[in-house]
């Protein structure tokens, strides 16, 4: 039996022999592109080929590409677990032809490669061909169907409706039909109980006849107006999922059963106890829900170890978020079916590693980062599990008390929003306790956040208006000022904001990419000027945004970069390159560079590091950092060398960054990097280097923001003129640390001084007072009303207390800074024998000082407003306590 491992080498050799290249697999996690957070087809790392903005050489290539599918057009993830050939992230095996090969050429390969190779059994196989579409005027397939038709039966191919057999990149572009292959797994028993044939079953959701393969066969262009038209250049896209072939070539019945998920799934079975029941086993009936779990535990795993590598690290939003959710959504499972109230996946990742870390080195390189990002999710997330699980308990018990037994949905929905409590678990501990949840309610405020969201990003761009066929040459190294005509523009409407998209033939303009910021700045000739106020960078080009379009947009400009702001973010951007190497050199290697930004007044960088950088390891990055600046290196560039040849040079490279063939190197000295931005000429434009802040973006990841050149002078100055201030205060002392730290002494004994004198003076107070005490009834009664702090006033009476024996009620009106007090203290006797309470009587009397307070039965205090009415206030708690 041929190993997972085997089976994709298998793959990757048949094409090649095919004069395919074999190229990397993209990062799942996507940086560049505005309209897709992930990789969700072997394709997306080919649109600006497809587009026509890259050069398509080689025209036929192959790999296998890491996806993921939870969000946007493509989300599996309430599949996954429940079924066993669904996967949030998993491998898809794909072979492309750029204007080479069309329909034929990929029929035939796929059916080699299955049949011929693999031996995978035809009469298992199944393939679709688009039925065509009348409104649209699209015929059916027969040439896909013709090419079939030599190597399967008629009554093999089956014709499929728009959904399942029609492609498109989005809203608008390429298009086409597709043709998919899918296999026919039931046993021998499955086949002859149900009485139906495979051809029956595809495309009908049955576990055991799933598609494998699709071809696409992209020959259309589709318009913003719905039309379509010829695509420039035929283009064969292929994805096969490689854990559903490992699956039939291992002569399984579901995905898990493979060696893809078998150790992960034993590695959770020795820590839970759990036995996982494999598909081909009698009565799994019992075990579903367990199942599941342990299923969705080890994709989720893989999704989010692979995401993590590839950069991107759970967080509040976007594609950060989306990870967190997967994980939380493992967690949960783990949580309610297989009894783990502690972290769990993380104790899972030494075997993903030794499992896939081979064919993945970015996962072996950051097993420890991943690691504790892992840890550190579960533990908050069990955390804000069991907050929510208490609130739950709350709303329960109050709804028990009404008499009622149904959640309501909005509170339902605000657990799901601010716990990440799915629907399910809220049902689930419902259940348990005998309430029920008001779905409907629920369904409806989801919606509603929905359409909130939606409204929030909804973008409408127009189709490209084309001024003149081509491609755009980027000169913005060389050049910051350059002629240049507009090759095509559009119309985007973003939230009721109008803006205008233009390519240029040529442009110096930089598009905002790895972290530095887009340029701006003007396009003019003699008759108008106009305003550039951003630069993106979208499939290898950059993309102008303006608020206007030229009168004249087919007249010639010149393209002009506001250069201040450039040079100013040139300068940041080489000052992250000697920080990145400083901090492997103080640090150590391990330090990985995380993510960056860069824009003309400011430069942030992030890198995987388990702890605080003390201040003398700060202090000494800034130092090599200043001492390479004095130096002013010159840059040292290597544009279009082999990605190779680069890493021959000792060029960093970093994990989920996409690279193309060919690559530019930077190099300053002893730092050498991967990179496609704008540099200063030398490191001595940079003027001077200071880290203003280092702090923790995430567990394992650390943060340091710095300053360079100008802004550095102005803090400096703004820096002398405080010291300037403080040394004035002092009589410009010359030892102003010395003289300043005299005043902190000096004022520390002087104020323990003064503590002392009020002290004595308070004691001396309260013999006076107990020696002028009335004696009424056998209870010595004092009162009194004099200046003093609250704090001394409470003092005095607890001393009053001390030096008084018998019954006693003492009554202390005193006022400090215009602020009245009424503090009343009574020995025990006068509560239990008397049946006082000061607290009650305080808060009536403070009406007279229009105030409140309270207290003990025995100790009272309360403040107010008005001292006019503090004797009389005292005299009121005389008359309360009724003695006479
Ligand atoms: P399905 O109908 O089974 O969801 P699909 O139509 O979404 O498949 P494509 O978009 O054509 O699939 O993707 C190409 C191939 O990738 C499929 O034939 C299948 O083998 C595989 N594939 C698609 N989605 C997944 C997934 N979530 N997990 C694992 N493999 C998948
Ligand atoms: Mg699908």
């Amino acid at each position: 039996m041929m190993t997972a491992n085997e089976i994709r080498e298998s793959f990757k050799k048949f094409f090649e022999q095919k004069q395919h290249a074999i190229v990397p697999s993209a990062p799942m996690v996507i940086k560049d592109d505005p309209t897709l957070m992930f990789t969700n087809a072997g394709m997306n790392q080919w649109k600006d080929i497809i587009l026509g903005t890259r050069d398509p050489e080689p025209r036929r290539r192959a790999d296998t590409q890491k996806c993921l599918r939870v969000s946007g057009k493509h989300n599996d993830l309430e599949e996954v677990g429940h079924d066993t050939y669904h996967h949030t992230m998993f491998e898809m095996l794909g072979n492309w032809s750029f204007g080479d090969y069309f329909k034929e050429g990929a029929i035939d390969m796929a059916w080699e490669y299955l049949v011929d190779v693999l031996k995978l059994n035809p009469e298992d196989l199944y393939v679709t061909v688009f039925e065509g579409s009348p409104e649209e005027n699209i015929p059916r397939d027969d040439e896909a169907a013709q090419y079939w038709a030599k190597h399967v039966p008629a009554d093999h191919i089956i014709n499929g409706n728009k959904h399942d057999n029609f492609w498109e990149m989005g809203d608008t572009g390429p298009c086409g039909p597709c043709s998919e292959i899918h296999v026919d797994s039931r046993t021998p028993e499955q086949k002859a109980a149900s009485g139906k044939t495979g051809r029956e079953l595809v495309n009908q959701d049955d576990p055991q006849v799933i598609e494998i393969w699709n071809l696409v066969f992209m020959q259309f262009n589709r318009k913003a107006d719905g039309s379509l038209e010829k695509l420039s250049m035929n283009v064969i896209d292929t994805g096969m999922g490689f854990e559903r072939l490992v699956r039939m070539m291992q002569g399984k019945h579901s995905n898990y059963d493979t060696d893809v998920f078998q150790p992960i799934i034993k590695a959770e079975e020795d820590i839970t106890g759990i036995r996982y029941i494999s598909e081909d086993s009698e009565n799994s009936e019992d075990s579903e829900a367990t199942n599941v779990a342990m299923r969705v535990c080890a994709d989720h795993l893989r999704a989010v170890a692979f995401s993590i590598a590839d950069g991107q690290l759970p967080s509040n939003a976007k594609a950060g978020y989306v990870i967190r959710r997967i994980l939380r959504r493992a967690v949960r499972y783990a949580y309610t079916f297989l009894g783990q109230k502690d972290g769990f996946l993380y104790k899972l990742i030494p075997t993903l590693v030794h499992e896939m870390g081979d064919a993945f080195p970015e996962l072996k390189a950051q097993q420890t980062l991943i690691t504790k990002v892992i840890k550190e999710e579960e533990d908050s997330f069990l955390r804000t599990l069991d907050k929510g699980i208490a609130l739950l308990d709350k709303a329960m018990e109050e709804l028990k008390a009404q008499g009622k037994n149904q959640l309501d949905g909005v509170q339902a929905f605000r657990l799901f929003d601010t716990y990440g409590f799915p629907l399910d678990l809220t049902e689930l501990i419902c259940r348990e306790n005998g309430f029920t949840v008001d779905e409907e309610q629920f369904n409806v405020e989801m919606q509603k956040q929905k359409e909130r969201a939606r409204n929030a990003a909804a973008v409408e761009n127009s189709d490209w208006t084309e001024l003149t066929p081509g491609e755009q040459q980027f000169v913005g190294y060389d050049y910051t000022e350059y002629n240049c005509h507009i090759l095509r523009y559009r119309k985007v409407t973003q939230k009721k904001n109008e803006f205008f998209e233009l390519v240029l033939d040529a442009t110096p303009f930089y598009g905002e990419m790895g972290g530095q910021v887009g340029d701006t700045g003007v396009l003019v000739n003699e008759n108008e000027t106009i305003e550039i106020i951003d630069t993106k960078r979208e499939n290898n080009q950059s993309v102008h945004i303006v608020k206007q379009l030229p009168k004249d947009p087919t007249a010639e400009f010149m393209a002009c970069v506001d250069t201040d702001k450039r040079n100013a973010s040139a300068a940041n951007h080489t000052a992250t390159h000697l920080l990145d190497y400083a901090l492997k050199q103080v640090l150590g290697d391990h330090v990985e560079q995380k993510g960056s930004f860069v824009s003309s007044d400011t430069l942030r960088f992030d890198f995987s590091h388990f702890e605080k950088v003390s201040d003398e390891q700060l202090r000494e990055v800034e130092r090599m950092v200043n001492d390479m600046i004095r130096q002013d290196i010159h840059i040292d560039e290597h544009r279009d060398v082999p990605f190779d040849e680069a890493k021959k040079l000792g060029a960093i490279a970093l994990f989920g960054e996409k690279y193309g063939d060919k690559v530019r190197v930077v190099r300053f000295g002893p730092s050498c990097e991967f990179c496609g931005g704008i540099h200063a000429s030398s490191t001595g434009r940079i003027g001077f280097f200071k880290i203003i802040s280092e702090s923790s973006v995430a567990a394992g990841i650390r943060r340091i923001e710095a300053t360079t050149g100008k802004d550095c002078e102005e803090r400096f100055y703004q820096m002398e003129d405080i010291l300037k201030n403080i040394k004035s205060f002092f009589n410009n002392a010359k030892d102003l640390q010395g003289v300043i730290k005299k005043y902190i002494e000096e004022h520390d004994s002087m104020k323990k001084e003064i503590e002392g004198f009020q002290a004595q003076a308070v004691e001396r107070a309260a013999q006076r007072l107990v020696e002028k005490a009335r004696v009424v009834n056998g209870v010595k009664v004092i009162t009194t009303v004099l200046p003093m702090a609250p704090a001394a006033a409470k003092d005095l009476a607890f001393k009053v207390r001390a030096n008084v024996e018998g019954s006693l009620l003492c009554v202390i009106g005193s006022h400090d800074n215009n602020k009245p007090q009424l503090s009343i203290m009574m020995s025990d006797d006068m509560v239990s024998d008397h049946g006082l309470n000061a607290g009650q009587m305080v808060r009536e009397a403070a009406k007279l000082i229009q105030g409140g307070g309270g207290g003990q039965p025995h100790f009272a205090q309360a403040g107010g407003k008005s001292v006019d009415g503090l004797s009389a206030a005292v005299d009121k708690v005389i008359e309360l306590a009724d003695l006479s």
